[in-house]
């Protein structure tokens, strides 16, 4: 996958992504990260990039010329013909999920469009945003580190990225349930000991704990994913006896 992170501070990614698994991906050759700094495409002699706000108000806005000429530039060597899958990180889009991840996985080339200040001129996202989409209910400074966690979450979900020991299709969200707990060596640590049934060697009895589990933990912190789940009559029968008892 080609991906192209247009915004005012690259230096900020240097970090998260260029460690463990998405570090390795790049390396593989399944990952091209690109950045690319708005800033060089200012034509303001002061490099510019924003300006007070029509209508008056608070902050600073980004002016579109620096981006529309950034973008343009930018998208002049991917291969989609039309108009490449653009994503505005901002706190008014949708709200990111693992589905939209999984879907977004699948494209051959994304573009990312990192705000700062108040965020960017509204024709900016009319012209050149497909996707509007918030990491979640807070505003943070800017889109730098939204993208940094979009982009890894999608990365992870290309295939190839994650060897067959650290498959995603057991974790959280996959299955519309959160995951169950883990346990590893030693059996006992400091008094605390592992549920025996993990060491049982019965593997239908671990698929039924960690299923049991997973129910548990979902219905105590996220009853609104139970509701959307595709459940067995077991899961149901489970669900009927966690809240009557609680256990
Ligand atoms: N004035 C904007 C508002 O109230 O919706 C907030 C702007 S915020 C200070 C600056 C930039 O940070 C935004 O343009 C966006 O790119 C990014 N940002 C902040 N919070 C975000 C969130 N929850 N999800 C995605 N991006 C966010």
């Amino acid at each position: 996958m080609i991906i192209k992170v247009l915004t005012l501070f690259p230096e900020m990614f240097q970090g998260p992504l260029n460690v463990s698994i998405i570090k390795n991906a790049q390396e593989k050759g399944l990952l091209d990260i690109e950045y690319v700094n708005i800033r060089d495409f200012t034509s303001n002699k002061h490099k510019k990039v924003d300006d007070y706000p029509y209508g008056g108000g608070a902050g600073m806005v980004m002016t579109p010329q620096p981006l529309f000429d950034c973008y343009e530039n930018t998208i002049k060597n991917l291969h989609s013909t039309s108009k490449p899958r653009t994503i505005y990180c901002s706190p008014k889009g949708k709200t990111f999920s693992q589905q939209m991840a999984i879907e977004m996985a699948k494209e051959k080339e994304l573009v990312f469009i990192c705000g700062h200040y108040e965020g960017i001129d509204q024709r900016v996202i009319d012209e050149l945003v497909t996707d509007e989409v918030s990491i979640g209910d807070f505003v943070l400074t800017g889109g730098e580190l939204p993208v940094a966690v979009m982009i890894d979450t999608i990365a992870r979900l290309i295939p190839g990225v994650l060897g067959q020991k650290e498959s995603f299709q057991e974790e959280s969200f996959y299955s519309g349930l959160l995951e169950y707990p883990h346990y590893t060596r030693p059996k006992k640590f400091r008094n605390l000991e592992v549920p025996s049934v993990l060491f049982s060697g019965n593997h239908r009895e671990i698929e039924g704990w960690r299923r049991r589990k997973s129910l548990e933990i979902t219905l105590d912190r996220r009853p609104d994913l139970i509701k959307k789940a595709e459940l067995t009559e077991e899961d149901i029968r489970i669900i009927e006896i966690l809240k009557n008892h609680g256990d």
